[in-house]
């Protein structure tokens, strides 16, 4: 019902913010004012009046002001699937319907104009939004226009910190906000970033919310211990200044802890959730309990108060899905501030409460003009009690993680062809696609940018879902590779003007692809969304036998089948090697055919001599292995003449059950295991050699459920451990936490370092943290960290760098060692509400468990020179190739066009500094564009990859001419050189403000991390396939 009240066409409705308040000097094509500029810049121009803090409640300045939040959280996926929640299926598991929750808020907040809400998860409430009638779509745009319906963070969801990448954060931040702002334009434009329940924040996380320009950040998880000190210390509020290379204050973010987490005082929770008791405020009923009720609300006031700076102070009133009956929340709120009020008047009470909002809070802080403490660490790990580290979930549900990981991966490279080739990539042969599009409809399948949003929610790919949520997700995402496949075609045909039937194969991960095991002649066309050439090894399986393998010139290249060791054909098939080289944005085309009856050269492996050691060995790198334990044992960097002994094994955590000293156990979120020596799967393995001109493998065994494969291709400067863990044993009752540790001769002073979201790097002490003096109650799990793409120990001088290919949690937890937990498995509850142990047993839980597949990426540096491996390594890792097969004789595009089998579409390759984050469409011809400084201040000091970097943006891509640039904050949500962010003093002195110069496409400047965004109105060349004018 009411589903076609939405505003026909979203894309033809948001381009107008391609046409901004220019901050450009650069307009080489003028451009008539129309209608829907004109109507943002009276936006705009409202906007810089109203939609600031002016709609917020009058306070009382001589008194304790307590500013009750109502709000209600709603987890996007947790004990109940997104659709279970939304619709209020499965009430047995939980009572929890959101479309209720916001039916029935609507209602109150009409009822009573002083009423307030907060609404935070964008996932549901855009799908409710398209269900309204367009009256009363009207009726909640005032709500929102007068202050009484307020949006708090406004990401499709509520991230999670931990094993999310900042990349994916970005864009789930940029889709709930984009929703936010076409439908209530600067109204509905949050101020204050609201992450009430991840479990442990990060401070990558901090930096970015500082960069889309929120004034503020609450949330309401940290240490026990932390919160403790911090409530005596008065510094539950701060600045924390979240980057070590932008300049404050543009990573500076006011950072409040919430009082209460994110729940109600004790005995004030009013919703048909709770049991407490309703305000009886009829002095002849024999219930009547008014008088107590104020009495104690004054006492809770004024403590809570005592634990911060200012006269106010904040009230979370609501919970998990509260609100669903919001009249009992809110009739029994309207007599708790009127009663309290009236104490005013009759006994002198210094108290004053009101309805308020996070916004309205963070205001009045800001307009104490105090000066805060500022912090420069981050919130990891999360205990809320001894022996109680959330440090589990860093690896909770592997598979999921890199589910997640490779989606996001797909979802830019689905992005940047829709991108490079315009609208003809959403409308053409292969029917319409779309990578992200703000489906109203919502129909029944979920694009993939909706998907890999609703996979950063602290619920779903911390892995902390209930089983059948998870299989959801994963559902979700391989819904969402349908639409983005039909786009590639329909762009890589015109691109290069051909129409193949062009085949994914989604399998590739367990060697599965049926064209490449059954056609005698195929094409390979790889597809690198990197703004630099790659080189990639390509795999594919295939039947046997001897294959020509041609590059785009139709030059015959090196090619190989390998058929791996100790397995039957029909487990491993045999694999073809080739490496191909492709362009920066761009693609190759391979060709592939069987040569007939020619027996295949023995590709395969060689048996272990036990008289000698094992080595594997390119021009950059060598590996040698112990011969009595098959065990990795040392490392050399060849260029630089870096040798490194290096044992490296799996081991595994004996899960906690509980014990004298605490009956946690170990769980979905919980590490802990009940010994701090893990225990080794096995002492040593079994090893087989596997070398050729291509690849050099050393396999080994170490049991039926752990093994792995050590690997080197030619001109690879770091060694892959691709390792296979799982189905995990558990019947013999213990639940198993497995790692890969790496143990060196580093000294290394009980320092180690970890990456944050995958970007900046911070540095991690072995039983410390920066701020208190830690009482250690858990020697492992107390020590873990997330991992999102990198760990690393160093001495000062050599460093070893282990990259991840998705997040995992990693520690070092003796001078020289380094681990990664790889996969968990594990039989208990931790009672933090998920209500189910991690078992993943597979098909639908009667399978015997899931067997995971990784890899690591080793590399062996000096410590002045890693940076420049590991950075450029991380984005390769994840912004990987695309394949895409086919069997090749499609139709021309056009006719007369002979087929383009490489393509770029960049004329000049990006320097190595710079990372193009992202490329999408926009609108109709709007691109949005975001180039990115990855490397730190101070990171590179040997080469120039520290220093700021220039570009020339004007012809720069092949397929479209920038006619219009606009600089934005980074969700692109709003004009930077009108973003203005509140000012606050930091202890450190206050930051020189700097306004942002004239925009020259000609010049645009990155400094050490920074990430800008820009709308680009583009023109795309009129025949995109004839201006094949890139370099290649
Ligand atoms: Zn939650």
């Amino acid at each position: 019902m009411g589903a076609d009240a939405r505003a026909a066409g979203d894309r033809a409705g948001s381009g107008r913010r391609a046409v901004g308040p220019w901050t450009s000097s650069f307009a080489p094509r003028p451009l008539l004012p129309s209608l829907a500029f004109l109507f943002f810049l009276l936006l705009v121009v409202l906007g810089a009046r109203a939609a600031r803090y002016e709609t917020c409640p009058k306070v009382q300045p001589d008194m304790l002001n307590v500013h009750l939040v109502a709000h209600t959280h709603d987890d996007v996926g947790w004990l109940k699937t997104v659709d279970q929640y939304f619709y209020g299926i499965h009430n047995d598991i939980q009572r929890a319907g959101v479309q209720y929750i916001l039916d029935s808020v609507v209602s109150s907040l009409l009822a009573n104009p002083t009423r307030r809400f907060i609404y935070v998860e964008i996932a549901f409430f855009a799908r409710w939004w398209y269900q309204q009638t367009k009256a009363k779509q009207e009726v909640v745009r005032d709500l929102v226009r007068q202050g009484r319906l307020e949006f708090a963070n406004g990401g499709w969801v509520m991230n999670d910190e931990a094993s999310t990448h900042y990349g994916a954060i970005i864009d789930q931040m940029t889709l709930g906000l984009r929703f936010l702002e076409d439908t209530f334009g600067i109204d509905g434009r949050p101020h204050v970033a609201w992450h009430i329940d991840p479990f442990g924040h990060s401070r990558e996380q901090a930096s970015l919310f500082a960069q889309m320009g929120f004034d503020g950040f609450f949330f309401g998880r940290l240490d026990y211990q932390d919160k403790a000190i911090r409530e005596q210390m008065l510094e539950m509020e701060q600045v924390w200044r979240a980057s070590t290379s932008l300049k404050p204050p543009a990573a500076d973010l006011f950072t409040g802890v919430l009082p209460n987490m994110y729940n109600p005082p004790k005995d004030l929770c009013w919703d048909m959730l709770c049991d407490d008791k309703p305000v009886v405020d009829n002095p002849y009923s024999p219930e009547y309990n008014a008088d107590k009720l104020v009495k104690y609300f004054l006492e809770l006031a004024a403590a809570q108060g005592r634990h911060y700076r200012t006269n106010h102070t904040i009230m979370t009133m609501g919970s998990d899905f509260h609100y669903e009956n919001a009249n009992m929340w809110f009739k029994n709120l309207d007599k708790l501030i009127q009663l309290v009020n009236a104490q005013q008047q009759a006994s002198g009470s210094r108290v004053h409460v009101l309805y308020s909002t996070p916004a309205c809070y963070l205001r009045e802080l800001n307009k104490a003009n105090l000066t805060w403490s500022v912090k420069q660490d981050d919130f990891f790990p999360y205990a809320d009690g001894p022996h109680q580290f959330w440090t589990g979930y860093f690896s909770s549900r592997p598979a999921l993680k890199r589910y997640e990981r490779l989606s996001y991966n797909f979802l830019q490279v689905c992005k940047q062809l829709e991108a490079l080739a315009g609208p003809a990539a959403n409308v053409g042969p292969y029917g319409s696609g779309d990578s992200t599009p703000l489906s109203p409809a919502r129909l029944s399948v979920p694009p993939i940018g909706e998907a890999v949003a609703v996979l950063q929610h602290h619920d779903a790919v911390s892995g902390t879902s209930r089983q059948h949520v998870a299989d959801d997700y994963a559902f979700q995402l391989a819904e969402g590779w349908g639409p983005c496949e039909v786009l590639l075609s329909n762009a890589l045909a015109l691109l290069s003007g051909s129409k193949e039937n062009f085949t994914y194969c989604r399998e590739l991960n367990v060697s599965v692809c049926p064209l490449s095991q059954t056609a005698a002649r195929f094409q390979v066309t790889i597809y690198n969304p990197l703004g630099r050439k790659v080189n990639w090894m390509v795999r594919l399986p295939v039947r046997g036998g001897v294959f020509s393998v041609r590059d785009p010139n139709g030059t015959t290249v090196p090619s190989e089948v390998v058929i791996l060791p100790g397995s039957n054909s029909q487990e491993h098939p045999p694999e073809l090697l080739f490496s191909a080289s492709v362009p920066a944005l761009g693609f190759s085309t391979y060709s592939v055919s069987r040569v007939p009856k020619r027996t295949p050269k023995a590709h395969t492996y060689r048996p272990r001599p036990w008289s000698r050691v094992l080595v594997i060995q390119n021009e950059h790198i060598r590996a040698s292995f112990n011969p009595d334990t098959g065990l990795l044992m040392k490392i050399e960097n060849l260029d630089q003449n870096l040798l490194l002994p290096v044992r490296q094994a799996f081991f595994w955590y004996n899960a906690s059950t509980g014990d004298y000293l605490s009956p946690q156990v170990s769980g979905a979120y919980i590490f802990r295991p009940n010994q701090p020596e893990p225990l080794p799967v096995r002492r040593w393995a079994e090893t087989r050699l596997v070398k050729t001109a291509l690849v050099q493998e050393v396999h080994q065994n170490f049991s039926a459920w752990c093994s792995q494969v050590v690997r080197l291709y030619p001109g690879q400067r770091h060694l892959e451990l691709e390792w296979t863990v799982g189905p995990i044993p558990v019947g013999d009752g213990w639940g198993k936490e497995v790692i890969s540790r790496f143990d060196t001769t580093l000294e290394t002073d009980g320092r180690f370092y970890t990456d944050s979201n995958g970007r900046e790097i911070l540095e991690r002490r072995r039983n410390y943290r920066p701020t208190w003096d830690l009482s250690q109650t858990e020697p492992v799990a107390g020590n873990y960290y997330p991992v999102n793409s990198r760990i690393y120990i160093t001495d000062g001088n050599m460093q070893l760098t282990v990259l991840t290919d998705r997040s995992q949690g990693g520690s070092s937890l003796s001078d020289g060692s380094l681990e990664l937990m790889v996969h968990r498995r594990l039989l208990k509850d931790d009672a933090r509400g998920v209500g189910e142990p991690l078992q993943e047993a597979g098909l639908d839980g009667w399978g015997p468990g899931l067997w995971v597949r990784g890899r690591h990426l080793l590399l062996l540096d000096t410590a002045r020179t890693a940076a420049a491996g590991h950075r450029l390594l991380a984005e390769k890792e994840v912004l990987a190739p695309q394949i895409v097969l086919a069997l090749g004789g499609g139709a021309p595009y056009r006719l007369g066009a002979a087929p383009r089998t490489q393509f770029s579409g960049l004329h000049q390759e990006l320097p190595p500094t710079v990372h193009l984050l992202t490329l999408a469409r926009w609108g109709p011809e709007t691109l949005l564009l975001r180039l990115e400084h990855q490397f730190a201040v101070g990171e590179d000091t040997v080469g120039n990859l520290s220093s700021p970097v220039t570009l020339d943006l004007r012809n720069l891509f092949s397929t479209f001419t920038i006619t219009h640039l606009q600089e934005t904050m980074l969700a692109a949500n709003q004009a930077r050189d009108l973003a203005s962010r509140l000012r606050w003093t930091p202890s450190t002195g206050l930051p020189t403000q700097t306004t942002p110069s004239l925009l020259d496409p000609a010049a645009i400047t990155l400094q050490p991390m920074e990430i800008r965004t820009f709308l680009a109105s583009v023109e795309w060349k009129e025949d995109i396939y004839t201006h094949s004018d890139a370099p290649l």
